[in-house]
């Protein structure tokens, strides 16, 4: 398997919801926010938008997802520019940008990053001992 980069103390989280998941990541994102506070945000367009206008965080806001936007997100985690996401994909509604949302997910699996795809992951994920520390990468995978 190739090198990855260990991930830092202070992450670079993504955050992303399809439009029906939006109403519970924001939820989530207020409940959270103290937390969330001490990394660097960033989301797909209109995910980003929202979290900006309902909450005082700083969101980084690439593209809407359907136009790009998960790509520009999956491109940064090959550079180890994200390394932990925030995804509340929709489980019951069919998207007219699946591959993109598959590639995003194939990436960051392959580059093993952190990714919550439901809200009881995300907040396991959050209350991890790891999130206040840098995670060190096992060496023999
Ligand atoms: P959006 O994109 O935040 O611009 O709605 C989310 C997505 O569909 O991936």
């Amino acid at each position: 398997m190739r090198e990855l980069k260990n991930i830092p103390k202070q992450k670079h989280i993504a955050l992303i919801a399809h439009d029906n998941m939006k109403v519970h990541l924001l939820k989530w994102v207020k409940k959270n926010s103290n937390i969330l506070a001490s990394h660097f945000l960033c989301g797909t367009g209109t995910t980003a938008r929202m979290i900006i206008e309902e909450t005082s965080l700083p969101v980084r806001a690439y593209e809407s997802g359907p136009y790009g936007g998960d790509m520009q997100i999956g491109s940064n985690i090959t550079e180890s520019k994200i390394d932990f996401m925030v995804f509340f994909w929709d489980p019951l509604t069919s998207q007219p940008h699946d591959p993109d949302v598959k590639a995003l997910l194939r990436i960051s699996v392959l580059y093993d990053i952190p990714i919550a795809m439901n809200i009881s992951t995300a907040d396991f994920l959050l209350k991890s001992t790891f999130m206040d520390n840098e995670y060190i990468r096992y060496d023999d995978m």
